[in-house]
């Protein structure tokens, strides 16, 4: 099993970041070990600038390789969201310098899901309606109708190179909002106004 991000496949985020709109899907991974289902993220203490990123997530039913995008469909499973927990200072600190993101993308708990629902129950998987709301207060919301690339292009694109396999977690990338997060926070994210994720900061 491993976890599949995808980066930069928001517009307005990437404006707040001051990136580039890619030609093709910027891809990463996390270790399974980052998995976190629980209730509760514990803040690491290497970073002063932990950020949340909403993320809708995909699980995998089936392997594949080369899959078609006509096909991508019958390979997820079940949908939900997940916040990709970024060590913003240590991010930007690797992108200056020019080198890879590890750590600022992989620490404990840096891949906190929610419950997963069957996409069975998903009338349209590109017209998910999703948000995040801190402390009460929603600070992302977007639709993944606003994906530069869709689910079906990402898992075509991401099958070139690497088997999926079922099991896997494949994140979508955030829309704009992305911000720190403190201890005592409570994280709470929707799909389609069901919330299915509670996260408290410790
Ligand atoms: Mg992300």
């Amino acid at each position: 099993m491993k976890i599949i991000c995808v980066g930069r496949n928001y517009v307005d985020h990437i404006e707040e970041l001051k990136n580039k709109i890619p030609n093709d899907p910027v891809i990463f991974f996390k270790p399974t070990i980052t998995l976190n289902s629980s209730s509760i993220f514990k803040m690491p203490n290497f970073s002063s600038n932990i950020q949340h990123e909403i993320e809708v997530i995909f699980e995998v039913g089936k392997e594949g390789k080369k899959i078609d995008e006509s096909d991508s469909l019958s390979h997820i499973s079940r949908v939900g969201i997940g916040i990709d927990f970024t060590a913003r200072d240590i991010q930007n600190k690797n992108k200056k310098n020019g080198l890879p993101w590890a750590f600022a993308k992989s620490f404990d708990d840096s891949c906190t899901i929610s419950r997963l629902l069957n996409i069975n129950n998903i009338s349209d998987i590109n017209n998910i309606d999703f948000s995040l709301s801190k402390n009460g207060i929603k600070v992302q919301h977007s639709n993944t109708n606003l994906m530069i690339f869709n689910i079906k292009y990402l898992i075509h694109f991401i099958s070139q190179k690497i088997t999926i396999e079922k099991g896997d977690i494949i994140f979508t990338g955030t829309p704009k909002g992305v911000g720190k997060i403190s201890k005592s926070d409570k994280l709470e994210g929707f799909i389609n106004n069901e919330k299915i994720l509670s996260i408290n900061i410790y």
